[in-house]
């Protein structure tokens, strides 16, 4: 592995102990590389089935946004095994984005914001935006 990607991996082994302390079966969480996530300009990492998957581009941010795209990433694992707190019954896309930022952002005591790109950051810019901008893909 790459040394970058060493950074994300270290990054994503800390929140996830950090979620695990509150949620045990975040430990169980897997992170792995995958170079078709990076499928837009703004998209860097997915998730499902315990896993979350990023792309290498990931490496090339900013160590706030890194932070902030697995915060959000393990929330949607944490939704996902009903650890936490459910989104209403059929949200919509928006609904859902909104509420796991709502859970990374309890679950990690950071901030979710939304750069110019769409792109997650958790130190804050004027120009960023909070919530997620409805639409956003
Ligand atoms: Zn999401």
């Amino acid at each position: 592995m790459r040394k970058s990607m060493i950074n994300v991996a270290r990054i994503y082994k800390k929140l996830r102990q950090q979620a695990a302390a509150k949620h045990p079966i975040a430990a169980a969480f897997s992170l792995h590389v995958k170079s078709s996530v990076h499928d837009s300009e703004r998209h860097f990492a997915q998730s499902g089935n315990g896993g979350t998957y990023v792309a290498p581009e990931i490496s090339q941010l900013k160590e706030s946004k890194i932070k902030a795209i697995l915060a959000h990433e393990i929330a949607h694992l944490l939704v996902e095994a009903e650890a936490v707190q459910l989104p209403p019954a059929n949200p919509t896309y928006d609904q859902l984005e909104r509420h796991v930022d709502k859970i990374a952002e309890q679950t990690f005591g950071i901030p979710i914001y939304y750069d110019e790109k769409g792109i997650e950051d958790c130190v804050f810019h004027p120009a960023f935006k909070r919530p997620r901008p409805a639409g956003l893909r």
